[in-house]
């Protein structure tokens, strides 16, 4: 199964993408996740991704078209996988397309804004293995301290109140047109993002239609 998750910073789709690739035994491509680890290594795309990401915008399209290509070629991806983060724009939604990439869906996960705002002051991500956590909703058993490498669970610098609102008026320009694009693909699933993320979990479930 190829899925692509679609939403908003802060809408947990990254806590989903985590889910759904333990149950279906596919891996999660996180295009985020993959450039925060090139910008770590002083990779030549984390330099140039870098100063886009730390002001809240995308990537330039050819960078992350490019990595992407490479991360979905290897071995693991073979049976399927979960694009968490990719397509972010029409035009990497059409790259995906010319490269014959097929999708079976497209789950958005829809969180209203001022929710997000609320809940990004508390979001964790792991600098070792990119699991994310949330203060409130998702607590690191030992706080700062990776439940699953004992990496550093840290607040993310583009996590800060004006970078978030920069980010969430960048998915609504360009992310949010790929919607339309998807449905008219018959394609898109939208889901309500809960306070529980259990409850999330299991209505995702349900759109993929993979029992609990
Ligand atoms: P979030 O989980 O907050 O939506 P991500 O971890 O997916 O954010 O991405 C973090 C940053 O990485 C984005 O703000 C953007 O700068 C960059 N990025 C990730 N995926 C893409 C993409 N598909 N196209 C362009 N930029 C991207
Ligand atoms: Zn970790």
């Amino acid at each position: 199964m190829n899925l692509i998750l679609l939403g908003a910073p802060g809408s947990g789709k990254g806590t989903q993408a985590e889910v759904i690739c333990k149950k279906l035994n596919i891996p999660a491509v996180s295009t985020g996740n993959m450039l925060r680890e090139a910008v770590k290594n002083g990779t030549a795309a984390g330099l140039s991704a870098k100063e886009y990401m730390d002001r809240g915008d995308l990537v330039p399209d050819e960078v992350v078209i490019g990595i992407l290509k490479d991360r979905i070629a290897e071995d693991d991806a073979k049976n399927g996988y979960i694009l968490d983060g990719f397509p972010r724009t029409v035009e990497q939604a059409q790259a995906l397309e010319s490269m014959g990439v097929r999708i079976d869906k497209v789950l958005e996960i829809h969180v209203d804004d001022d929710k997000i705002c609320a809940r990004m002051g508390g979001r964790r991500v792991c600098e070792g293995c990119g699991a994310s956590y949330h203060m409130e909703y998702k607590p690191t058993k030992v706080e700062g301290v990776c439940d699953a490498c004992e990496g550093v669970a840290g607040q993310r610098i583009d996590d800060k109140p004006e970078t978030v609102l920069s980010r969430l008026k960048t998915y609504h320009e360009k992310t949010a047109p790929l919607k339309g694009f998807y449905t008219e693909r018959g394609k898109l699933v939208t889901v309500e993002g809960q306070e529980e993320i259990s409850d999330t979990v299991a209505l995702v479930f349900k759109a993929l239609s993979i029992a609990d």
